[in-house]
């Protein structure tokens, strides 16, 4: 016999090494991921005999089995499924290729070894969990279709070693092909010698796997349901199996609840079965573009894949849960399953259900509903360009910042109904900060109006909005954006009386030698200069003109898509601002007044903060400032 010695990969050491030093407080999990990757490897030769009968054509049955033999301290797991060959072995229990763990590596690292338990606990590390009990692991396997039976084998530290199986122990494996893992209990680690507690572990995480687990050679029953929970009709099932359901197919082991539970029947174009869950915490790697959606596709009861990626929208991967479709043919290869126009019906129906959901949620849970909305809602509302059928539904239930509250939000539909008379916008400012929008100078026209204006702190809101454009004929414009003309709008009573005490209306209007000294001294950076309707307390503010990208916009592409633009802003003036008054008079007198260039400067650098943008010569703006403030202070 041939013995081989191989290194682990980098990460499966530095893996291996957090999996036996740090403290579990769950060590039940390695059950749940040997018992897990059996049960994909059964239905991977299930899927796989559809094309390709010889395969199983002497197999026995499909099925899971859990042995224990204490006097030896060991426990042995084995499934019927398609087997690994040697190679494979190398792969897949050598390597790290899985995206999942390779994530779950990257917040270990980040987050050290202290917080190892629970993420383990919650993501799995899959294989590896069997080194939490075991110090020795030996794997046999035969894959389908082969004859040749190969073992690895390995102590979790030092690499490890693959062999061809001598007869005796090939002999073992109980059918044409699957894997028999045996796993040597260590010392501290004895209580998963006891049968008892094997069930009682197989019965709390594994009890909805689609096909029967044996715990015990004597055993005749099965220790799970073994049966499709989905199937089985609504009034039948308890919260309980529903969790448990949850938990198995989110991965999230009873971290998490779902947030939302959809369980329904579709008959009639299509016909298919969904169990689908809303989790109520985002996973960790929800903006990971390379993330996929875990719903696992069945047909007719047989697993197809959890990779279909024409299954579920993007904007919708948060989702977890089965579909169970009647109508796919068993052998579509995976590859044609992404434009098949029943996947795609199924993809369509599915949506118009969960959006339907989520908007009765927002009636019947407001605090449910908001719970959702602020983990996932970024998500969902990329579907407003992404999938144009659907966009008056996620419409519905979108809800934004608004300056109607300090701490609610709004749908669109109650910004609509409370629009004043003559209104046909729906206005919006968007940035990062709620709080910094809501005292930006630019809404400030607006709301002493009483106009109502929406604050989008989402990037994704810069991308769908110049998609989208109006909501039910409504306008949305920008209010950093253009010239806005609120004049049929009167300023709400309190505030007329203040605004009128600086100046003749005529006056505060022009400011024409202001503004012309302006434009040509600021002349590099600006488009123009114009006074504002939309400032009231503050003196000035920048704006993008019309035919441009909004301001918070630019800088967005500018980060996502290294787009620069070179388009100059408008500089708005408040021309009521006794600031602006008094230099508009020093503008008409002297016109070269180095006082006058400096404010100039002061007040375009003071528009740049306000708007979050750096200061281009800060210490030029600190030493005008001190001069100004010495000034001030003298007088
Ligand atoms: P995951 O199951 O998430 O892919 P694991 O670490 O649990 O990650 O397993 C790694 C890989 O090893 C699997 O993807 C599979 O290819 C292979 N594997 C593990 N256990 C078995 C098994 N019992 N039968 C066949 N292949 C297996
Ligand atoms: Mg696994």
């Amino acid at each position: 016999m041939t013995q081989e010695n191989k290194a682990f990969g980098a990460d499966v050491s530095r893996l291996l090494e957090i999996v036996t030093h740090a403290l579990y407080s769950n060590r039940d999990v390695f059950l749940r991921e040997l018992v897990s990757n059996g049960a994909d490897a059964c239905d991977r030769l299930r899927y796989d005999s559809i094309q390709n009968p010889d395969l199983a054509k002497e197999h026995s049955g499909y099925e899971i089995c859990i042995d224990v033999d204490a006097p030896n301290r060991l426990v042995i797991v084995e499934d019927t499924g398609i087997g690994m060959t040697e190679e494979e072995m190398i792969d897949h229990l050598g390597t790290i290729a899985k995206s999942g763990t390779r994530a779950l590596m990257e917040q270990l690292k980040s987050q050290g070894s202290a917080g190892a338990p629970s993420l383990i606990g919650q993501f799995g590390v899959g294989f590896y969990s069997a080194f939490m009990v075991a110090d020795k692991v030996t794997v046999i396997s035969r894959k389908a279709g082969s004859n040749d039976v190969w073992t690895w084998e390995s102590d979790g530290v030092g690499g490890f070693i693959t062999y061809q199986t001598p007869a005796e122990d090939a002999a073992k494996l109980r059918t044409t092909s699957g894997t028999r893992i045996t796993l040597h209990i260590k010392d501290d680690a004895s209580e998963y010698l006891l049968e008892e507690k094997l069930k009682r572990i197989v019965v709390t995480y594994s009890n909805h796997i689609n096909l029967p687990i044996y715990v015990g050679t004597t055993e005749e029953e099965p220790v799970n349901t073994a049966s499709a929970l989905w199937m089985r009709p609504k009034s039948d099932i308890t919260t309980e199996q529903y969790q448990e359901f949850f938990a198995m197919v989110s991965g999230a082991m009873g971290l998490d609840q779902p947030s939302v539970t959809a369980h329904w029947h579709a008959e009639g174009k299509i016909d298919y079965t969904a169990l689908l869950f809303i989790p109520t915490l985002r996973p960790f790697d929800l903006y990971d573009p390379t993330r996929r959606h875990s719903v696992r596709l069945y047909v007719r009861r047989i697993f197809i894949t959890d990779e279909c990626e024409g299954l579920m929208y993007p904007w919708l991967r948060f989702v977890r849960g089965v579909i169970d479709s009647e109508d796919l043919p068993l052998n579509i290869s995976r590859e044609m399953l992404q434009q098949n126009a029943v996947v795609h019906k199924i993809r369509s129906s599915v949506a118009k259900k969960l959006l339907g959901d989520l908007d009765k949620l927002s009636r019947d849970d407001a605090v449910a509903f908001s719970a959702f909305w602020h983990q996932f809602g970024a998500v969902v509302k990329e579907g407003l360009y992404d999938a144009v059928e659907h966009r008056e539904d996620i419409f519905k239930i979108c809800r934004f910042f608004t300056t109607h509250s300090e701490t609610g939000m709004a749908s669109l539909e109650d910004y609509v109904a409370r629009m004043k008379d003559g209104q046909d916008s729906i206005y919006y400012i968007s940035g990062e900060n709620v709080e910094s929008m809501r005292n930006s100078p630019q809404i400030e026209g607006l709301k002493k109006r009483g106009l109502e204006v929406l604050l989008f702190k989402d990037t994704i809101d810069d991308f769908w909005l110049p998609v989208v454009m109006d909501f039910k004929g409504k306008k949305f414009v920008s209010v950093t954006k253009g010239a806005i003309d609120l004049s049929k709008f009167p300023l709400e009573q309190k505030e007329k009386a203040e605004n009128d005490n600086d100046g003749k209306p005529e006056e505060r209007a022009a400011r024409a030698g202001l503004i012309s000294y302006l434009s040509s001294k600021l002349s590099d950076r600006i488009s123009s200069v114009r006074v504002s309707d939309r400032l009231t307390e503050s003196p000035v503010c920048l704006v993008a003109s019309e035919k441009d990208v909004d301001l918070h916009m630019g800088r967005v592409l500018k980060i996502h898509q290294h787009y620069e633009a070179n388009a100059k802003p408008v500089l708005e003036i408040n021309a009521a601002h006794p600031l602006i008054a008094r230099l508009d008079e020093i503008a008409g007198n002297n016109a070269d007044s180095g006082l006058l260039a400096d404010a100039a400067e002061l007040l375009y650098d003071q528009a740049l903060i306000i708007q979050g943008e750096p200061v281009k010569d800060p210490s030029g703006f600190a030493r005008r400032m001190a001069s100004f403030l010495s000034k001030g202070l003298a007088a």
